[in-house]
């Protein structure tokens, strides 16, 4: 079905919790919009977001990289001394014959999360540079599929049942990892809470909107 005047449409956005539409209009650097219906936000507009998200998705990353660079626990049972690194997880489960939950784990904890904060610092540096219309589209686009499947924090919660049960029988070191993991999951929760992803289809309109008029 062709829809007829898709610019009109463009202009166009939803309330998430009431689904009412409103037209979109420009506002204030620091001020939001709220949905006339319900109240809840529809958006905000702020001028340093690209830096902001830039930094960070650059910090994010840094404690992702040291979250699976070193121990995540130590486990101390019966005089043995067991380290446990987030990828020496995904190994014992291939070992143990759990190819599926292996494959899923490598994904979900690994490969998504890092892809999601790869695609934020790439996308924000083009924006900032105000490069590649075509691209930055195809990877807010990739970013919306992908970021569900980031599932950091269910495996930070699920370390955490893990050890509280392990209390009694076994000495619990927490390692670098833990913290690390701990902050990257926080950062990651920021940058969900605070940037809402149509912000930053609207920023990306507005910046190579202004490009072409020029
Ligand atoms: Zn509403």
């Amino acid at each position: 079905m062709k829809i007829e005047n898709e610019e009109a449409l463009d202009r166009l956005i939803i309330c998430q919790q009431c689904h009412t539409l409103h037209e979109e209009i420009p506002i204030k650097d620091g001020t939001k919009a709220v949905c006339t219906e319900c109240g809840s936000m529809l958006y905000h507009y702020d001028s340093r977001l690209v830096d902001n998200g830039l930094a960070w998705s650059i910090t994010g990353l840094i404690f992702f990289i040291v979250a699976n660079s070193f121990p995540l626990v130590n486990i101390e049972l019966l005089g043995h001394e067991q380290f446990i690194t987030i990828f020496k997880t995904f190994l014992s489960l291939f070992d143990s014959g759990y190819y599926l939950v292996g494959l899923m784990s490598l994904f979900l904890i690994f490969l998504f999360p890092l892809m999601i904060f790869l695609i934020n610092i790439i996308l924000f540096t083009l924006l900032k540079l105000k490069k590649a219309p075509q691209f930055t589209k195809e990877l807010l686009i990739l970013f919306s599929h992908i970021k569900p499947w980031s599932m950091s924090d269910i495996f930070l919660i699920s370390v955490l049942v893990a050890l509280v049960k392990l209390i009694g029988y076994a000495q619990i070191h927490m390692g670098v990892s833990f913290w690390a993991l701990a902050i990257f999951v926080a950062i990651d929760l920021y940058i969900t809470k605070r940037i809402h992803i149509s912000e930053i289809w609207m920023l990306r309109k507005r910046i190579f909107e202004n490009k072409g008029n020029r």
